[in-house]
């Protein structure tokens, strides 16, 4: 069997590592928040090329706070894409905001910055592009459009770290930016987390504030806050692995590219890394029209994949109130009917990849010679 990730390997390659962290933090009973999870906001913030580092218990908390701290309430709109996962959108509607959505590219898959203009409106507060699959967005045009207006620039960077936009680290180019480590994410930890990353004091003290109740020192609330504080064995895992994190992006980056050598005379589109991109593969997406029977045909061979995602969050039942409807954002539509996901992290053996692509090959017919 071929998984499609195997996170236990991970683990057993930084066993002692880890077991002595986590140790670490039961001795010194700092279970939430606590040294480990500072130094771990130091430590990745700066890993992002970002001054500052507020941790919080998921991603979806990152998006949110981030969003709050650049001002978005009731009455405002936030342009991002419909083919994403479905927190981006579900934490602008946290704020009280109205999500208007812009289609993707169809090379980066990634927002389709010549389409973020005609979606402006009076009441757009802010843009939430989303470096989907590790790929970055093309930050130079959001960031143009974006000092234009006077909006706000909120990363979705959760399945991006490490990667970079002409040599600039996601996370240092937006005003906020913000990251998930759920555990299959490229840096995951044992549990759930997130971090919003910002070069700017006062949102980043914002937002250390609406993470724990909104105090500014114990029991005196200055605003209405959350409880999405990081636990402090979270924050010394993540501290062990991102460590590793370098290597671990250079081994799916070297997979990536083996998988592109042996489908490149298949008849699948294998995924493009932009010309400004440091892809970090968070997922690999082959795409097929033949997609349900290549998927069903790998899984009778035992070798898993996944599809992200196979409805665009304009047609999910829980977003119609807002209005979208088949037809709206073609791209995103039909990207969403022919990605696979290959099986795709640091552990994954050479072995595997061409057992992987060996079977594709076979069953797609592909190999051709012309
Ligand atoms: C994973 C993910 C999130 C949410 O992160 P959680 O830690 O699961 O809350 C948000 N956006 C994207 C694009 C993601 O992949």
């Amino acid at each position: 069997m071929i998984a499609f990730v195997d996170l236990k390997a991970q683990y057993l390659g930084i066993k002692s590592e880890i077991d002595a962290a986590v140790s670490g933090v039961l001795e010194s009973t700092q279970f939430v928040l606590g040294k480990e999870v500072a130094a771990f906001e130091e430590e990745f913030a700066a890993y992002s090329g970002a001054r500052l580092g507020v941790a919080v218990n998921s991603g979806t908390s990152a998006l949110h706070l981030a969003l709050l701290a650049a001002g978005v309430g009731p009455g405002d709109e936030v342009i991002t894409v419909p083919f994403t996962f479905v927190a981006t959108t579900a934490a602008i509607c946290y704020t009280g905001a109205r999500p208007v959505f812009v289609d993707i590219d169809p090379k980066s898959l990634t927002i389709d910055t010549g389409r973020i203009e005609g979606a402006i409106t009076d009441r757009t507060k802010a843009i939430m592009p989303v470096h989907l699959y590790g790929q970055p967005a093309d930050m130079d045009q959001v960031l143009e459009i974006a000092r234009r207006h006077n909006l706000a620039v909120i990363e979705d960077a959760a399945q991006a770290h490490g990667a970079e936009y002409k040599g600039r680290r996601v996370g240092s180019m937006g005003d906020l930016s913000c990251f998930s480590f759920y555990p299959g994410k490229n840096l995951g930890a044992y549990g759930e987390g997130g971090m919003v990353v910002t070069n700017d004091p006062e949102r980043a003290r914002a937002i250390r504030m609406l993470r724990d109740w909104g105090q500014e020192r114990k029991y005196h609330h200055v605003l209405k806050g959350y409880n999405f504080r990081m636990d402090g064995i979270q924050g010394a895992i993540l501290r062990v692995k991102l460590r590793y994190l370098e290597e671990w992006t250079e081994a799916r980056r070297a997979h990536a590219r083996q998988y592109e050598r042996l489908l490149a005379d298949s008849n699948l589109q294998t995924p493009a890394e932009m010309p400004y991109a440091r892809h970090v593969y968070h997922v690999y997406a082959v795409r097929t029209e033949e997609r349900e029977t290549l998927q069903r045909k790998l899984n009778e061979s035992g070798i898993q994949t996944g599809i992200h995602y196979p409805i665009p969050v304009h047609l999910q039942e829980a977003y119609s109130d807002l209005g979208y409807g088949r037809g709206d954002f073609p791209c995103s539509e039909r990207v969403a009917d022919e990605v696979l996901s290959l099986p795709m992290y640091a552990e994954l053996r050479e072995a595997d990849i061409e057992t992987v692509a060996r079977r594709m090959s076979d069953i797609t017919g592909g190999n051709r010679t012309s």
